[in-house]
């Protein structure tokens, strides 16, 4: 059996932020995943600049593409206006690569189906072993479905549905647009070109309203995709979204059992306005690393639960 400090279940940027912490305190640890990177991952990529801070990089040191918007352009129901404030997109294609890369950890694809807890640590599918396990592996996190789901099952209210799809597109508007509650929208639709000729358009709201009005995100889908065919921000693009699932932060009570930590979407952390994951995933591997390192507490309410906090208009 393959031994390390911490096993970390999951790639993306919870599970790389929580590696390289632990790298750099010293602990041999192991990323698994069940894809080879790069992977796609459904996300329109936008990044706050407090990210860039808290990952410790410039935008000059990125070595992808990364665009930067001086402002938002927003439109509430009928009302338009811009939000001012330097923000910045990335692909994840890209940036989960480089992250994991960046950690410095061993990785191996591997897709985790059984976790079983020992009174020395955990093993997983009867391969690997580790003193602590993180689980940073998404919305449908094995260790949270193994040791927190019957406990601290999901809340309903909580879930959001996401339609999207990122595609090269040789866009001419190069402003970030977003629509709030447009056709009844529980949630928002996002227009977001970015470097390279890349352009990435969605839609997202909550599960529970959408179906309390008989609706799906389908609906919202093909309205998005006519609205930006008539004001030709895209023309004659075939489309083939994805959809995934994930969930506002509602105070999971538990996070940590014994040494098994939920970090990013595994515990269920994006802002409760914007459903902003990327942030939220980043601090809370950083934190459950910090707990392994100085046998401390693992606690998530230093988390911003809003992305509109007044930090979002300073620029690094
Ligand atoms: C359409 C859409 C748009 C979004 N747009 C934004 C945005 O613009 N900005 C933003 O901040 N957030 C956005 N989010 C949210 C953001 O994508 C997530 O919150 C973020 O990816 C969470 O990171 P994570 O590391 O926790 O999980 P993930 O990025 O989902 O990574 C989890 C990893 O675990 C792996 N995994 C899962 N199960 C297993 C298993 N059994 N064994 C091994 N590996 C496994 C997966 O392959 C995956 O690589 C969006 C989400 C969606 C759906």
């Amino acid at each position: 059996m393959k031994k390390y400090d911490v096993l970390i279940i999951g790639g993306g940027p919870a599970g790389s932020a929580c590696a390289r912490r632990l790298r750099q305190g010293g602990a041999r640890c192991l990323i698994l995943d069940q894809h080879p990177f790069p992977r796609q991952k459904p996300c329109a990529g936008w990044i706050t600049p407090e990210v860039i801070t808290d990952l410790d990089f410039t935008p000059a040191e990125y070595p992808h593409g990364l665009t930067t918007f001086s402002s938002l352009r927003i439109s509430l129901g009928c009302f338009p206006l811009i939000l001012p404030g330097r923000q910045h997109a990335i692909r994840r294609y890209e940036f989960d690569h480089w992250l994991l890369e960046r950690s410095g950890a061993r990785f191996e694809v591997h897709r985790v189906k059984e976790i079983t807890a020992t009174k020395d640590g955990y093993i997983l599918d009867g391969k690997y072993f580790g003193d602590y396990l993180v689980g940073a592996g998404g919305t449908h996190s094995p260790l949270y479905r193994t040791l927190f789901k019957a406990d601290h099952p999901r809340q309903e209210g909580a879930r959001i549905v996401a339609m999207e799809e990122e595609f090269p597109y040789p866009w001419e508007d190069g402003r970030c647009r977003l629509w709030f509650f447009e056709n009844g929208l529980p949630g928002y639709a996002w227009y977001v070109p970015k470097a390279d000729g890349y352009l990435n358009v969605g839609v997202g709201g909550t599960v529970e309203k959408l179906a309390a009005k008989g609706e799906n995100i389908k609906t919202h889908w093909q309205y998005l995709i006519e609205k930006l065919e008539k004001l030709n921000l895209v023309q004659g693009h075939v489309y083939q979204p994805f959809s995934h699932v994930y969930y506002l932060n509602r105070n999971l009570p538990e996070v940590r059992r014994g040494n098994a930590f939920l970090v990013g979407d595994a515990a269920g952390l994006a802002t409760l306005d914007m459903g902003e994951g990327i942030g939220p995933a980043i601090k809370s591997g950083t934190l459950a690393a910090e707990a392994i390192l100085n046998k401390g507490d693992y606690r998530l309410d230093s988390i911003p639960k809003y992305s509109f906090l007044p930090s979002f208009l300073t620029a690094p």
